[in-house]
């Protein structure tokens, strides 16, 4: 399957990570938006979070508990943000579900 996340979960594309383990891992995003942007990203290829169904809510459930952690690890005491972007009105360019964190900086409300 040519998708981008999967070949860095694989490990044939470097990627700075962050956390990882049987169901997830978290990597620095190549094009940081804040001073921490990290993602989370299942290992098992899901699309986008329009095509996770109710079984797949544990998992769903995961990558938030993962956010909160990494939050912790990289020192956001004062707050972060997590984002889905989800098809292409949502933004999404990687069709791998995938979860942002970022934080270190205030963000904005609403967001573009
Ligand atoms: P989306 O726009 O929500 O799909 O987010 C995709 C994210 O993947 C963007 O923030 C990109 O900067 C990031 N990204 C794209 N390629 C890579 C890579 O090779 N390593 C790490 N992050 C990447």
């Amino acid at each position: 399957m040519d998708c981008l996340f999967c070949k860095i979960i694989a490990g044939e594309i470097p990627a700075k990570k962050l956390y990882e383990d049987e169901h997830a891992i978290a990597f620095a995003d190549i094009s940081p938006q804040a001073p921490v942007h990290v993602l989370i990203v299942p290992r098992r290829h899901i699309s986008s979070h329009a095509q996770a169904t109710r079984s797949d809510a544990s998992l769903l459930g995961h990558l938030l508990n993962v956010a909160s952690e990494i939050a912790h690890q990289q020192g956001l005491g004062k707050g972060f943000r997590t984002v889905i972007n989800t098809g292409p009105d949502g933004g999404q360019t990687v069709d791998h579900l995938h979860m942002h964190v970022l934080g270190g900086r205030a963000m904005h409300w609403p967001p573009g």
